[in-house]
């Protein structure tokens, strides 16, 4: 297998893009997945009265410009696009050669950056996090996000939230950003950069008995303004957990953030319930993260928070409880039981998931959690997207959106967790331009 990275679509001949020759395309239209909304890929297959994958029935997926503007059997397409003016004949052609396609995946939780990995625990708890990334220059952090965002690239992910938050000075913090906005620039995965300033207290805080508070207010009064400034992060996360930032604390930040235009989000609740599920529905967040161990009130208030126009998204991190060698995962069947949407993430970080690979975390919700594959497939495409706030934009092939989709060696979407850490993605298209192939 050869593995070609291409440059941003420029080879593609125009901006005509017609996937076709697929066994079953995986639409996901019709919005965010709750209940037993989620179970449902809203999938067109070509079955033997289509022709099959080859037949003038078989699912289709035409871009212009970068968006979709055609979803169907081939024919209905084709005839889409004659009565739009476009000449299918000059569309640039991917053969799915009989594999499924779906929207490309969006991977909702990630920690992109960072400096030195943790083999070494002891020698880092000695120095405190923070210190390798404060000594780490741009060029640094650049050539390790690139080399990352490809591997995630090859896993079929087109766009991904990251985080700052290992630098807890507001100095490091922005230049995490700028790396961030930058290396989202470049593509061509996306990326949506969130401020975690709150992510742990720095070491010459914790020695402190006011510490934790003195650093609160730092994030507060000093960091919050000038990312406000910077004007690169969209949203604005904390570490809510107890011994961590209370929820009390937590409130605080994320309300002055969202005085500073950023969306609020959290981690909540992944040790110990320590109201951060609560604090989630309460603000109104995109989305509320871990949640592996949400006490019986926070379920409650992300249930009654589910039936409200703005549901907050419960965002699972399974690859994170398994390498923290966790007996307790996130109730992610009661979740979506009791009508909560639910996305999944990577959590992509060197102390307690080192795993880029998305389509691993798929199958182990389907393992762990008890999630089926067209609700972990919801998860990480339209719900995920929504966890993001680009829910109106991304997540699903349906006329309008961006055209970012994934051909994969699979002949439908029950094959795609089956496959424990394997490389199915084929053909990895980004706003409508062919950015990677295989073989
Ligand atoms: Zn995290």
């Amino acid at each position: 297998m050869t593995l070609r990275v291409l440059p941003g679509g420029r080879d593609q001949g125009g901006p005509g893009l017609l996937v076709r020759g697929a066994a079953e395309v995986v639409t996901m239209t019709g919005g965010l997945r709750r209940g037993a909304s989620q179970d449902d890929p809203a999938a067109i297959t070509a079955d033997a009265s289509s022709g099959g994958p080859t037949g003038p029935r078989a699912p289709a997926v035409a871009a212009w410009g970068g968006r979709i503007v055609a979803v169907g059997p081939l024919d209905e397409v084709t005839a889409r696009l004659s009565a739009e003016g476009l000449d299918a004949e000059r569309f640039a052609v991917v053969d799915a050669r009989g594999g499924m396609v779906t929207p490309g995946l969006i991977d909702p939780h990630t920690h992109l950056l960072f400096a030195g990995t943790r083999e070494g625990e002891l020698r880092l708890r000695q120095r405190g996090a923070g210190d390798l990334e404060r000594a780490a220059s741009a060029e640094q952090l650049h050539a390790h996000g690139r080399r990352w965002l490809d591997e995630m690239l090859g896993h079929g992910v087109t766009t991904i939230e990251a985080k700052s938050g290992y630098g807890l000075d507001v100095e490091t913090e922005l230049r995490l950003l700028e790396v961030l906005g930058v290396l989202g620039d470049e593509g061509p995965v996306e990326i949506v950069p969130t401020f975690l300033g709150a992510h742990a207290v720095p070491a010459e805080y914790r020695d402190r008995p006011d510490g934790t508070e003195a650093y609160v207010r730092r994030v507060i009064g000093e960091q919050l303004p000038a990312i406000e400034l910077q004007g690169i992060a969209r949203f604005c996360d904390v570490f809510c957990e107890r011994g961590v930032f209370s929820a009390e604390q937590s409130r605080r930040i994320l309300e002055a953030g969202i005085r500073h235009g950023l969306a609020p989000r959290l981690h909540a609740d992944e040790l110990a319930p320590s109201g951060g599920a609560e604090l989630a529905a309460e603000l109104g967040a995109v989305s509320a993260d871990h949640l592996a161990a949400p006490s019986r009130e926070g379920m409650a208030a992300l249930v009654r928070a589910a039936g409200s126009p703005h549901p907050v998204v419960a965002t699972l991190l399974p690859a994170t409880s398994l390498y923290l060698m966790k007996e307790r995962d996130a109730p992610g069947r009661t979740l979506i039981d009791r009508g909560v949407p639910v996305a999944l993430g990577t959590d992509f970080n060197p102390g307690t998931s080192p795993t880029p690979n998305l389509p691993l975390v798929l199958s182990l919700a389907c393992l762990r959690l008890k999630l089926t594959p067209a609700e972990a497939l919801a998860a990480v495409t339209i719900n995920a997207a929504h966890a993001v706030g680009l829910g109106e934009t991304h997540g699903a092939l349906e006329p309008g959106r961006v055209a970012d989709l994934v051909v994969w060696d699979a002949s439908s979407h029950e094959v795609l967790p089956y496959w424990l850490g394997a490389d199915l993605a084929r053909v990895v298209v980004k706003g409508g331009a062919v950015v990677l192939a295989r073989g």
